[in-house]
């Protein structure tokens, strides 16, 4: 699967990119990541990618020629074959589409993502008019960038690709995801005793059955107790 950056600082990435697991599924061919430098489609003495907003208002804002630019260049590039032509385009915003487990499952489905960060006070408005992106929020907090958005969404998306887990069936059964999408039971390993807290004595029984029942019981007690929402009832609310 192909992701493609477009940033105003791929430095940011550098670190992120030689991260074990990431870096072992680019290693094997099971993810290309490329970084665009949004600056490289500046034009001008300056290389300006953003202004004052029409009306006023603080802080500054990107600039459309060289984001649709950039983006439009991108869409342009070969894929590889296995990665889905110009790809799904989207814009790193707090106004966007809440990024959920969900979405993580539906874009893994998608041979290519182009994933827009935003930096400043966002973006000129005519860059979603031109390019339509999908538009898409980690949480309902305001980052200084789209970078880290962006890391989210790749780190959540990577996971579900085929191959990359050693093992297929944990982002099946992990929190919120196809599997229950409710939040994922107590788990132990060893000592089988630490500091008087002793490992139910199910777990240790070997007996498959029983041990599957008291997970389901486990999940379920925790995710009313923390997530009723999850199961049809209240969100939590926040203190
Ligand atoms: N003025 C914008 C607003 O109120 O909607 C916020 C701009 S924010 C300081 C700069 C950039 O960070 C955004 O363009 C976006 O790319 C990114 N960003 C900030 N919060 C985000 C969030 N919750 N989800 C995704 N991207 C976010």
């Amino acid at each position: 699967m192909r992701f493609d950056v477009l940033t105003l600082f791929p430095e940011i990435f550098s670190g992120y990119m030689g991260q074990s697991l990431l870096k072992l599924a680019i290693d094997r061919g099971l993810v290309d990541l490329q970084l665009h430098n949004i600056r490289d489609w500046a034009t001008g003495k300056h290389n300006q990618v953003d202004d004052r907003p029409f009306g006023g208002g603080p802080g500054m804002l990107l600039m459309a020629p060289p984001v649709v630019e950039c983006v439009e260049a991108v869409q342009q590039t070969t894929p590889r074959e296995g990665q889905q032509g110009a790809g799904r385009l989207l814009m790193l915003t707090p106004q966007g589409r809440r990024f959920d487990q969900r979405l993580a499952e539906d874009l893994s489905q998608s041979g290519r993502l182009l994933l827009l960060c935003g930096r400043y006070e966002g973006f000129d408005q005519r860059i979603v008019d031109l390019l339509n992106p999908e538009e898409i929020s980690v949480g309902d907090f305001v980052l200084n960038g789209g970078e880290v958005a962006a890391m989210v969404i790749i780190d959540a998306v990577v996971r579900l690709i085929p191959g990359v887990l050693g093992d297929e069936h944990s982002s099946v059964e992990d929190s919120f995801s196809r599997g229950n999408r409710m939040l994922e039971h107590a788990q132990y390993t060893r000592p089988r005793e630490y500091r008087g807290l002793e490992v139910p004595e199910v777990l240790l029984s070997g007996n498959h059955p029983e041990i599957a029942a008291w997970r389901e019981q486990n999940r379920i007690e925790k995710t009313s107790q923390r997530r009723a929402d999850l199961l049809g009832g209240s969100p939590p609310i926040a203190e």
